[in-house]
């Protein structure tokens, strides 16, 4: 378990937390990172509707704040790292005020905080999102602060917002940093093209008890600050594994890939592998094991994601062993936590022996069946078949096709996946039971 003296005392977010703390947030102890049980992800992720209940359970029914520093895991994301791409596992700290807190005042409050972790205001960018009765109040109170125009920007959805934040229940803020030049004239402060880091998010419920009239003021405020974008704001950077905690992990990723890959590729590589060895020992610290269902199954889907990555570089899964190794000693235990035990890293080499065999038994399976499949798009359906019945890695299947040189796209492939899908469909809307939720399925694992 993330023990509080491993989630506090490593910089970034600890300072802005401390300043909530003088504003009459009561500051409570980080809750754990397994989700609660009615979550769809089973660990505790910043974006899961649950993620600020424990926080509100401790704060009185009229008025008063909470906040507190905390891991967030959420991994969705199956073929790539881009360069800009938040980290699966970070630290961030989340506040919350049940009762009457005003724009001004509550936005105040988390740019201070911002302060505190080496952040300008004046650096700051904001985007609004609110229904049109509720616009102006925000609007106004960023006026009041003396941010420009310019500075903020006035968008219809905010992308990658927690769903428990719909602006449909009160105005949603998120608090941006650019980095690196615009893209275009139009790039403004939400533009997705990468320049700009999300921050934070703030949240204001104005939307009352079921059935009163809609409160013209919030009544409860909600605040998530994410400390790899911190971070990467602090340094200028937009790569979260090239920050000072994970310079060492990755230095020592690149020593691993082949020399005559281009740039571009090995870097890419190096993020995905940093980013899964990463979050598979922090979560092997937490008890987590690989197996076929819930938190097991991220596990199991983390840990093949870098052995399938370490394959495809010309080294033996087996090494999967001395990454997680090198994860916790280069990155996890820095940060405070006790080191991995060594059953934790037998999981692993057994995980890693496992997925050898998957791709042992795959390897034939598929070359059988491409002696009968002749178009891209039978090509893409065999492969969607090798990854759902066999656990065969998609782009570990794709490599042995170019091998062969045979094309296969990952458009084929969506393509395949989207008409899988759509088969399914009817099932889960009739009331039985449809395609397991992506975190919890079997055998399907990238
Ligand atoms: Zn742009």
């Amino acid at each position: 378990m993330a023990t509080s003296s491993a989630s506090e005392g490593c910089g970034g977010l600890d300072a802005a937390s401390a300043a909530l703390g003088l504003r009459g947030y009561r500051r409570q102890p980080p809750p754990g990172l397994l989700a609660r049980t009615q979550d769809r992800t089973p660990f505790a992720s910043f974006t899961a509707t649950s993620w600020a209940a424990p926080l509100l359970a401790g704060v009185a029914p009229g008025q008063g704040g909470a906040h507190t520093v905390r891991w967030s895991v959420r991994t969705s994301r199956p073929f790539s790292v881009p360069v800009a791409i938040p980290p699966s596992a970070q630290r961030v700290l989340s506040a919350v005020w049940r009762g009457r807190r005003p724009y001004g005042a509550a936005l105040e409050e988390v740019t201070t905080a911002l302060a505190r972790s080496g952040l300008k205001d004046k650096d700051l960018r904001y985007v609004v999102t609110a229904s049109p009765e509720d616009i102006g109040r925000p609007m106004a109170a960023l006026r009041q602060l003396g941010v420009p125009p310019d500075d903020f920007a006035v968008n219809g959805t905010l992308a990658g917002a927690p769903r428990r934040m719909r602006p449909a229940l009160g105005p949603l803020l998120a608090i941006e940093f650019p980095v690196g030049p615009p893209c275009s004239a139009g790039c403004t402060p939400g533009c997705r093209c990468g320049r700009y880091l999300l921050l934070a998010y703030l949240h204001f419920r104005t939307d009352g008890d079921p059935g009163r009239k809609r409160a013209q003021t919030p009544h409860l405020f909600e605040a998530v600050v994410l400390e790899s974008a911190v971070l990467c704001a602090v340094h200028g950077i937009r790569d979260p594994y090239a920050l000072p905690g994970f310079a060492p992990l990755t230095e020592y990723l690149r020593t691993l890939m082949p020399p005559h890959e281009r740039e571009g590729l090995r870097a890419q590589r190096v993020r995905l592998l940093a980013d899964r060895v990463f979050t598979s020992a922090l979560l092997l610290g937490v008890g987590a094991s690989p197996g076929p269902r819930g938190p097991a199954h991220v596990m199991r889907r983390l840990l093949r994601q870098a052995a399938c990555e370490l394959e495809l570089t010309g080294s033996p899964p087996a090494e999967l062993g001395r990454l997680v190794h090198h994860a916790d000693r280069l990155v996890r235990v820095p940060l405070g936590f006790q080191p991995l035990a060594a059953a934790d890293l037998q999981t692993v080499h057994r995980e890693a022996a496992a997925f050898q065999r998957v791709l042992a038994d795959g390897y034939p399976r598929l070359a059988l069946a491409l002696r009968r499949d002749g178009t891209p798009e039978e090509r893409a359906r065999t492969l969607l078949w090798l990854r759902s019945v066999h656990g065969v890695p998609v782009s570990m299947a794709m490599s042995w096709c170019r091998d062969r040189e045979l094309d296969v796209s990952l458009t084929h492939f969506a393509a395949a996946e989207l008409a899988d899908r759509e088969r399914a469909a009817p099932a889960s809307m009739s009331g039985t039971a449809g395609p397991p939720a992506p975190e919890e399925a079997g055998p399907r694992l990238l």
